[in-house]
């Protein structure tokens, strides 16, 4: 029994209700007849009797017979009487005997004896019905027979003592349950009570008289009134089925009635989901969410389905149970009705009688499906086995014969949920388009990036590029300067390796002519010694032949002797004889004196010789000593000289290293001198009238008309002049009006006037206008053609008022901005003038000229860069360079900041190196790469500086 507070009743749904809860009744579902389930058997014997162009697989309505074991009263009342019933349940069949001799025998599809257990009755009656129930076809099952038999104890026992006596409703439920997916399936139960043509609903007692409603097309029946109450698990069904009898019992004994007189109703709502695979394949039962999603590609089938558990009031006879009076006969006749009825249906349809008075009853409109309709149906009767109820056994008997016949034509109930498969597919393109859109925002997003990066890179390539090329062609420059430097070096080096060649050559010729020498020397000895000796050899001679001469004396004493005595002899001959003598003898001295003269001039020959060769022998050891030295210098200064290569080398990496650094931040640096300015003349006014100033021009301008204003500037009067030019100076400001300025003859006008004009304002408004239109660069062109910067040259040079220079200065300073126009700018004299007006020294004009430098180096620079120009500044001559070097510091930061910039950019040009070194420029280089107030000027200083070798030589 149910708890207090109604346990099972907080769970009941009231309004639901299985056809018409989920899709609709019928309007949004469609009903498919479908094949039977192969497992189902089908009567051939019962073919006949259906119709031939019937799809649907015709079934037998089944019935099985179960007797009631003895209980007391049959014991007390019939003694051993035998029962009147037999079973043969082998051959399926039961005879009842009416007396001994007389009985009848009768086959079922199922006869059970008094032992059968409550397993194998449900197993062989309800079973089958169950699982066509899960299959998707409705079901019955149904109990019919005399009060006491065991309907209750075969349907509604609960088995809660023991288990084995679980009754069919029970048993059902749990395989029900069993089998489906709690995840997607739906069981649901409704349990009524019909007594006296009411439906009472045993879940919810509050309410009675539940309407039946039938479907007009499908003829579907439906208990919209009822509560559903869809199952959790076995335990619960318990709960409402014990509930539910419980208000049984309670309705009863408030009515004073028995419950064997009403009928119960079980209805199980079966929804379940399946796959459909193929038409052919047949629907196969979704098991799992997984299931159903991996089927999501098949049509989504819902398959409902209902089973109907019926344990009819008892079908004994009224007149038998012997009080049939008052209200009991009514409750009799109506409980006839339903029963008497449901006998009529069934012989109708056993019959096969066109016409089934299914609409008598409310019992027979509830199972108008479950006999000759659309369901499957078992019957099981159940019978006593007194032979005191042979009649009512027998009637019993009957029924169950009759319903035998009848052939049901089952259906599958198969409804596309089309309302679940839009939602899931609504899901399913839901999660499809958000994945498809984070998809695409993620591949958007991915996309910029990689854009911006790739971007980036690219930028940062062409940087390293530029910083790569400038760097490369700062080193080859270097590398060349090395090279040249080396190959000097390597050719002194040569000459002097030379020249040692020669020294050595000439230490070998030296050391050859000493060893010569000391030969010489050696020689000298042998001559001394020959000498010695021939002296000596002479000595001897001469003392030979002095010993020989006095040998002649004596011989010639001896003669004279001999002679004195032959003198007398031979007088005449004695004579001659002494004078040979004597001739001889002097002839010999002479020849002594010779050799000895001779001999003494050989020794000092000798001797002189010999210190000749001493001499030259130091002179040689001098030479060979210096030579020594100089190779020694020579080394050492070969040494030295490596050491300056090594110190180069070493500067030329920490150079390069440098110039790294320094390149990759040049880059970063975006330096500009900024346009050309508008020029309003100045009309002593102060500023703030300028805009009423403004507006009485522009209505000047509407009202007398450009090509009027134009003219004025020729008028006669000067007063009138002045104003026209200031009109047209005004106009000129505007971008718009200066293409209509210059179309109409307004530069010419202006132009004229500047040539014409003695006027100091006249000159001043006409160069401002004229700085005016200079802004342009066609018109820049057109003002050069012209011969307006000759025209503009003059002015400068006769004027001194600052103001009128100003615009003379600022006019040039634009003009100066287009490159193309350089060279004609300087021929006319535009440099020049512009660089003279730095004469006025007030700030304003410096400050235009300033502009003008920076524009034109700023411009020439770059024109050099992309090797539209060549060769030295044009800036060089006029004395701009000067002016950039030597001036003062004094000057406005942006004055300063513009020259900096136009004598960076002139450094940057090599053909402008003689000029900035000899101009003393390398110093304000140095400054300025230390000192500049930008970075990006520190940094062209310091590239101008480190990549020109000559100005690194000037530094060093
Ligand atoms: P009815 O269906 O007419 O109400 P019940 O199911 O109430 O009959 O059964 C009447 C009595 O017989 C009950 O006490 C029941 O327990 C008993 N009974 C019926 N069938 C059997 C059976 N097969 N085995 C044992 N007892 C049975
Ligand atoms: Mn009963």
């Amino acid at each position: 029994m149910a708890s207090a507070g109604g346990g099972p009743r907080g769970s009941v749904r009231p309004e639901r209700h299985v056809q018409t809860g989920r899709g609709g009744n019928g309007g949004s579902s469609s009903t498919r007849t479908k094949s039977a389930p192969p497992k189902r058997p089908s009567s051939s014997s019962a073919k006949s009797s259906i119709d031939s162009d019937n799809a649907a697989d015709a079934i037998r309505v089944r019935v099985a017979v179960r007797l009631r074991p003895k209980n007391n009263e049959d014991f007390i009342e019939d003694g051993d009487f035998t029962s009147c019933v037999e079973l043969q349940p082998e051959a399926k069949k039961l005879r009842l005997k009416k007396n001994n001799w007389s009985s009848e025998l009768y086959k079922f599809d199922e006869v059970f004896t008094e032992g059968a257990s409550q397993r194998r009755i449900y197993e062989a009656v309800a079973k089958p019905v169950v699982e066509s129930v899960l299959e998707g076809y409705n079901g019955t099952v149904m109990a019919y027979g005399q009060t006491g038999t065991g309907k209750t104890y075969t349907m509604g026992r609960l088995g809660k003592d023991d288990p084995s006596e679980r009754g069919i409703m029970v048993r059902a439920l749990e395989d029900i349950l069993a089998s489906i997916s709690s995840l997607t399936d739906y069981v649901a139960i409704s349990y009524l009570q019909l007594y006296l043509e009411s439906l009472q609903d045993l879940l919810a007692p509050d309410k009675v008289n539940i309407p039946i409603v039938e479907d007009p097309k499908s003829g579907d029946v439906s208990l919209p009134g009822a509560a559903v109450v869809e199952l959790r698990d076995i335990d619960h069904f318990n709960e409402l089925l014990q509930f539910g009898e419980a208000n049984r019992y309670a309705a009863n004994t408030k009515l004073n009635t028995e419950s064997s007189r009403s009928h119960a109703i079980l209805v199980v709502h079966v929804q379940r989901s399946v796959k459909v695979k193929d038409e052919n394949e047949g629907a196969s039962v979704v098991s799992s969410m997984d299931d159903l999603l991996a089927a999501s590609n098949h049509v989504p089938i819902v398959l409902k389905s209902k089973l109907l558990i019926v344990d009819l009031a008892g079908s004994e006879r009224i007149d038998k149970s012997g009080s049939v009076e008052g209200p009991m006969l009514e409750e009799a006749k109506f409980i006839n009705l339903s029963l008497t009825s449901l006998g009529k249906c069934i012989n109708a349809l056993a019959e096969n009688s066109p016409y089934i008075p299914t609409r008598d009853s409310k019992l027979t409109r509830l199972l108008r499906d479950s006999f000759g309709g659309t369901a499957r149906t078992s019957l099981i009767i159940t019978i006593g086995p007194s032979a005191r109820y042979y009649s009512e056994t027998s009637s019993t008997i009957l029924f169950g014969q009759r319903a035998m016949k009848i052939v049901n034509t089952v259906k599958l109930k198969e409804e596309v949920d089309y309302e679940s498969l839009y939602k899931k597919l609504e899901c399913q393109v839901d999660s499809l388009t958000s994945e498809l859109e984070r998809i695409q925002k993620i591949r958007q997003d991915e996309k910029a990036k990689i854009e911006r990066k790739l971007r980036k890179q690219e930028e940062s390539l062409a940087e390293t590029k530029r910083t790569f090329t400038t760097k490369c062609e700062n080193l080859e420059k270097e590398n060349d300067c090395m090279t040249m430097e080396i190959k000097k070096l390597m050719e002194e080096l040569n000459d002097e390796r030379d020249q040692n060649k020669i020294l050595s050559g000439r230490i070998v010729e030296m050391e050859m002519s000493l060893s010569q020498n000391k030969q010489q020397q050696l020689e000298n000895s042998t001559y001394k010694k020959a000498l010695s000796d021939s002296t000596q050899m002479y000595e001897d001679r001469i003392k030979a032949l002095l010993e020989q001469v006095e040998k002649e004396q004596a011989r010639c004493a001896y003669l004279e002797l001999e002679m004195h005595g032959a003198r007398q002899v031979v007088a005449n001959n004695e004579n001659s004889s002494k004078m040979q003598e004597n001739s001889k003898v002097n002839e010999l001295q002479k020849e002594l004196r010779k050799l000895k003269e001779e001999s003494s001039n050989e020794i000092q020959h000798l001797e002189a010789k010999n210190s000749e060769l001493l001499s030259e022998k130091d002179l040689i050891y001098e030479e060979l000593k210096s030579m020594q030295e100089k190779v020694m210098q020579e080394a050492k200064h070969r040494r030295s000289l490596e050491d300056e290569i090594l110190k180069l080398k070493k500067v030329l990496s920490e150079n390069s290293a440098l110039q790294l650094e320094r390149g990759t931040s040049m880059l970063r640096t975006t330096s500009g001198v900024g346009g050309g300015a508008i020029y309003l003349p100045r009309t002593g006014k102060s500023r703030d009238t300028i805009p009423n100033q403004k507006d009485t021009i522009s209505k000047i301008f509407e009202e007398v008309g450009l090509s009027n204003i134009l003219a004025l500037l020729k008028s006669e009067d000067l007063d009138v002049q002045i104003h026209a030019v200031k009109v047209v100076a005004n106009l000129a400001a505007e971008d718009i009006n200066q293409e209509r300025i210059v179309e109409e003859g307004g530069l010419d006008a202006l132009l004229s006037l500047l040539e014409t004009s003695e006027n100091t304002t006249i000159h001043r408004v006409t160069a401002g206008a004229l700085a005016n239109l200079a802004m342009n660069g066609s018109n820049q062109g057109l003002i050069m053609n012209k011969g307006g910067a000759r025209l503009l040259a003059n002015v400068a040079n006769k004027n001194d008022d600052p103001q009128t220079l100003r615009m003379v200065a600022g006019a040039i300073a634009n003009l100066c901005g287009n490159e193309k126009l350089h060279v004609k700018l300087k021929e006319d004299g535009g440099i020049k003038a512009l660089v003279g007006m730095v004469r006025s020294g007030h700030a304003d004009v410096i400050a235009q000229i300033a502009r003008g430098i920076a524009n034109f180096a700023k411009c020439e620079s770059r024109a050099i860069s992309q090797g539209h120009r060549k060769g030295r500044s044009l800036l060089m001559d006029d004395g701009a360079l000067k002016w950039m070097v030597t001036s003062p510091t004094t000057f406005s930061a942006s004055t300063r900041r513009h020259i900096e910039l136009a004598f960076c950019h002139l450094s940057q040009n090599e053909e402008n190196t003689r000029d900035i070194i000899t101009s003393g420029g390398i110093k304000e280089l140095v400054r300025i790469s230390q000192e500049s107030t930008r970075d990006d000027i520190r940094i062209l200083a310091k590239k101008a500086l480190n990549s020109n070798p000559a100005f690194l030589r000037e530094i060093q």
